[in-house]
Formats: C-alpha cells, structure tokens, sequence
C-alpha cells in the first residue's frame, strides 16, 4: 500500500541493502569463512547492527542511513569481529552498542575484542581506521535515550581506546 506510514520503501531498501552486501563482503572475504556471514537489514528501528552465532548480521535502517560507507564498514566489522571473537558465540544477539534488548551477556571486553578485530578487518579492505572511533562517536551522538539501549558513554570510550589502540597504532 502507498503512502502508508511507516511501510518501507521497497526501492530505498534495495539500495540500503546493497550497499550493506557491498561493504560488508569486501571485509567478509579477509575472515576465513566469508560464505558463512549472512548481511542484511533488521526490522528493528534502533540505530544498532546485531550479530549471532549462526553467522547473521542485520544492521537496521536508521544505522545504514546515518552512516558514510567508511563508517558503515566499521560498524559491520565490529560486528563480524564479533562473529569472529570465539567467546562471543552465547545465546542471543549481541548489539553494537554493548547492550541489547535481551541480557546484557556482551561486557566491555567483548566489545574491545570485537573493536580489535574491526581494526584488522579495516585495515585489510583499505579503510581508513580513523571511521572506526568516528562511527562509535556518530552512533553515540545520535541515539535517543532508552532504558534497554546502548549507553552513549560506553560508545564513547571505546572510540577513544580505538584511538589509541587502533588510530594510532600504525
Ligand atoms: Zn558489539
């Protein structure tokens, strides 16, 4: 139905999730299993990227849209780090931001290890790394306050330790 409010535009979701496929295989093909990570958009407004263990990444449309592609990629990195950090396969999703709707099963060490691998992940497709800390601070200053989303302060920590773990470690 057209004009219903709400109702995704087909068309700029095909673009969306292109540009997902786009970036999102370019850091796939640097892990040792690139078939097994499966890209696409949530159905979920947050601005977030959720992973699970079974190798799905969704990254909702708020994110893809708030996002340049350097940013995009460091954002789906850090999730596919996530894929790739062997303690992070437990039950659940695992959101972006350190806190997802379900339990907080994702501590800030999880979240640093994901932030690691993006680093490789980024620097192996060509990405300038800078996007990594600048994706964590645009993500930060753009969420709407929520009881059960990611802590803006959380986000901003970690850009400052990719600063200086990432950024700088040239
Ligand atoms: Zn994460």
């Amino acid at each position: 139905m057209l004009g219903t409010t709400g109702e995704p535009d087909a068309d700029v979701d095909a673009l969306r999730t292109a540009r997902v496929h786009r970036i999102g295989s370019d850091l796939a093909r640097a892990t040792a299993a690139p078939e097994r990570i499966d890209l696409g958009l949530s159905s979920r407004d947050t601005l977030g990227a959720w992973s699970w263990p079974d190798g799905r990444i969704r990254v909702s449309r708020t994110l893809v849209d708030l996002l340049d592609d350097d940013a995009l990629a460091a954002a789906l990195a850090h999730e596919i780090g996530h894929l790739l950090d062997g303690g992070h396969v437990a039950d659940g999703s695992s959101a972006l931001a350190g806190a997802s709707s379900g339990a907080r099963h994702d501590g800030p060490g999880l979240e640093l290890r994901a932030d690691a691998v993006a680093c490789s992940l980024l620097r192996a497709r060509g990405t300038p790394v800078e996007a990594l800390p600048r994706m964590l601070r645009t993500v930060a200053r753009d969420l709407t306050p929520a009881s059960d989303g990611p802590d803006p302060a959380a986000l901003r920590q970690r850009a400052a330790v990719a600063e200086r773990s990432c950024v700088a470690a040239r």
